[in-house]
């Protein structure tokens, strides 16, 4: 079977993986573009968030190249994303398409279902239960791996001596993760990755500021949707720290990690899950505030009601913490010359504040 899912940051390497060794064809779908975003803007509801959007597009794009079936992951809780699979189901069926979407719960929602809708993956390749499991393992430690050289990537990037180091061995990095196709070379790839990052001339002595990302977690993610604002942030020398990566998503939806401190710094505020990411984004923020960070991005995409809610408490946490937060609401309009200067100017805020902290004459 020809199976397709959605294209987020870097992900895709994890799951063509994942599909693949299921002994099924995967259909990467094209790197999210204006055409992506072109096709799901044209067969969305208008006021559907953007990353319903860019997904719809991306389902087209990897239907035109053959996709039979779509395996994506659901939501729970009062926000849409719990829609998004019978809705896309339904727009597909009305544009003629019979594309099937697989709708992936967390199996503490339901088990059954979980193993049910795995079994009609793996069953008609005729994959054991065995195999599965062997082939989940080594798709993770990819994800993973995946997660580690990003992250050291946006650790080095605002003291990189040449602008555009880091984001060009990180592309070569990628190609190598590629190619691994056991555990053995997966965990040799991390450590070559990790050295071809760490040999790129840098100058450490650099002052940097500091900014936490947070925010609905596919626009955090997903590059295009948030028009590189950790590339241009880390080019423009701030060093950014994302607090969402899909390895933290896939173990926290699985119960292997406890999110209760986030929730906990921001029950003081909001004791309640409204949905999405919202209730993070107000923890993470005070989290950053204590670790230092001079400011935080919050990443919104237009109309998403978790993320709405978050921001009046923000504007409390940046009162009683002292943190600026600029929050970034984007949709099909936003463009990246805008975007570029609003980070501009609250980079020379940030830099302001803290020479003003330090004592240095402005
Ligand atoms: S979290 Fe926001 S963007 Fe994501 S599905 Fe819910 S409302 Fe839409």
């Amino acid at each position: 079977m020809k199976i397709t899912f959605p294209y987020m940051g870097t992900y895709h390497i994890a799951f063509k993986m994942l599909i693949e060794g299921l002994g099924h064809e995967a259909i990467v779908p094209p790197k999210p573009s204006k055409k992506t975003l072109t096709y799901g803007t044209q067969n969305s509801p208008e006021f559907a968030c953007l990353p319903f959007k860019i997904l719809l597009g991306s389902y087209l794009e990897a239907i035109e190249l053959g996709a039979e079936m779509v395996i994506t992951s659901g939501g729970a809780g009062p926000c849409r994303a719990g829609y998004y699979g019978v809705l896309h189901q339904k727009i597909l069926q009305d544009l003629g398409y019979d594309t099937k979407i697989v709708v992936m719960e967390s199996p503490f929602r339901n088990i059954f279902d979980f193993l049910g809708k795995i079994r009609s993956v793996i069953g008609p390749s005729g994959v054991s239960w065995w195999t599965f499991g062997k082939v989940f393992r080594k798709a993770w430690e990819k994800l993973k791996v995946l997660d580690d050289i990003e992250f050291l990537s946006h650790q080095i990037r605002p003291f990189e001596l040449k602008r555009g180091d880091t984001t060009n061995v990180f592309s070569k990095c990628l190609e190598i993760i590629d190619q691994a196709g056991t555990i053995p070379e997966i965990n040799e790839v991390r450590v070559i990755a990790k050295k071809m990052l760490n040999d790129i001339p840098v100058d450490r002595s650099r002052q940097v500021l500091k900014v936490g990302i947070v925010g609905e977690i596919y626009v955090v993610l997903e590059p295009f949707a948030n028009h590189d604002i950790e590339i241009t942030l880390g080019e423009m020398g701030v060093l950014t720290h994302r607090s969402i990566y899909l390895s933290d998503w896939t173990r926290e939806s699985t119960g292997y990690e406890s999110t209760q401190k986030v929730i906990e710094v921001a029950s003081p505020y909001i004791d309640e899950l409204f949905g999405g990411h919202g209730i993070y984004s107000v923890g993470h923020s005070i989290l950053y505030s204590k670790k230092g960070f001079d400011g935080v991005v919050q990443l919104a995409p237009f109309t998403c009601i978790p993320e709405i809610v978050a921001k009046p408490i923000l504007n409390k946490v940046t009162q009683d913490y002292n943190i600026p937060v600029l929050t970034v609401f984007l949709d099909e309009q936003t463009g990246k010359a805008g975007l570029q200067t609003r980070l501009e100017a609250f980079v020379d805020l940030l830099a302001q504040k803290r020479d003003k902290l330090e004592g240095i004459a402005i």
